[in-house]
């Protein structure tokens, strides 16, 4: 059976009620809601029944007793969240704009999110991962990108396979040594999740052939583009795979990534071919964007296949198509 890990930060989210809202001037906020890009990505794993565990740190609060309650609901072995006394657990405030991008204030660094390093990486949390999920976005300490490498190391060496979704934020490009650990972790990527300018900006790539062939080099055996609500492609050893969004009325966009990506290496785990997961997976981001709250749109397979009009319910499907 497979088991998916991931590592970071667990948050609460909280945001603008409406488009064009600043966080530079008093507002309606909404939230908290549960959040966290690995968070958000092993809840969808987990929501899909496959064996899901998180590392990570939350204050002892009601933000992380709020967060770690979901995904504990919803599925996820949250046994190795480790709860600090001395510290309170991370948020994020978002505003959207009215062309469709989004600013952030970031509690994160600093919260107990920041303090998560490789002594919470126990074996008990390693013990049976098939598979290890990273976010770019998670790497923001010298102690987070030293856990993330010594997990990679440890699941690669114990047969297990990578994924990588870099899910860079603007406010986060400027951290010293994050490139570095970025491009470190995608060395060692077998399922590689960018969006936008992230397929090319690891490899210092002019265009996506350029980025597709020096992956490729480095051994990246997968490629999976989000392009928002343009939909997805896959580039993988069998050749490749467009898939065309779906028509969903778009009230929250994050958290879509992270969902789409959960559900991608979650049927591939499960035995799917990349064609079929990557389906899956944009179902997943078009069913994410419907909900307000990153979290909130994590699907099941039956609500999935309800958003692609599929009979049966495919709950049973990945045990079929398991090779
Ligand atoms: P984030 O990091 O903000 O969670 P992302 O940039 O990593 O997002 P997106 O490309 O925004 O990821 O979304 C992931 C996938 O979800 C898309 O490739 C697409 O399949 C689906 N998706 C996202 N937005 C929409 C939409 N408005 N309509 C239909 N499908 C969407
Ligand atoms: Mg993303």
């Amino acid at each position: 059976m497979p088991r998916i890990l991931t590592l970071g930060e667990i948050v609460v989210e909280i945001m603008a009620r409406d488009v064009g809202q600043s966080l530079g001037a008093p507002g309606v906020l909404l939230g908290p809601y549960p959040s966290g890009a690995p968070a958000i990505f092993i809840d969808q794993v987990a929501r899909l029944g496959v064996p899901a565990a998180l590392v990570g740190c939350v204050g002892d609060d009601a933000f992380g007793r709020l967060v770690t309650a979901r995904l504990a609901a919803d599925g996820v072995d949250v046994s190795a969240v480790a709860v600090l006394p001395d510290a309170t657990t991370g948020a994020a405030f978002v505003t959207y704009r009215g062309d469709g991008g989004r600013d952030f204030v970031f509690h994160i660094a600093d919260s107990a999110s920041g303090r998560l390093g490789a002594a919470q990486l126990s074996p008990q949390a390693l013990q049976g991962c098939t598979h290890l999920h990273v976010m770019g976005s998670s790497l923001f300490a010298p102690g987070i990108v030293e856990a993330a490498l010594r997990a990679v190391a440890q699941v690669r060496a114990a047969g297990g396979t990578v994924s990588f979704d870099p899910n860079l934020r603007q406010e986060m490009l400027a951290r010293a040594g994050l490139k570095a650990a970025l491009r470190q972790v995608l060395a060692q990527t077998d399922i590689f999740l960018p969006s936008g300018d992230e397929l090319t900006l690891l490899v210092d790539a002019e265009d996506e052939a350029t980025a597709l062939q020096r992956l490729q080099a480095l051994g990246v055996r997968e490629v999976v583009i989000k392009r928002g609500a343009a939909g997805a492609s896959c580039i993988h050893a069998g050749g490749r795979s467009d898939v065309a969004p779906l028509a969903v009325e778009e009230i929250d966009p994050t958290g879509a990534g992270d969902c789409f990506g959960g559900a991608y290496v979650a049927c591939r785990l499960l035995g799917h071919p990349p064609e079929e997961a990557l389906r899956w997976a944009n179902a997943a981001g078009a069913r994410a964007v419907t909900r307000r709250g990153p979290m909130e749109g994590a699907s099941t397979f039956t609500e999935l296949a309800a958003l692609l009009g599929r009979v049966p319910a495919p709950a049973a499907a990945p045990q079929e198509c398991r090779p």
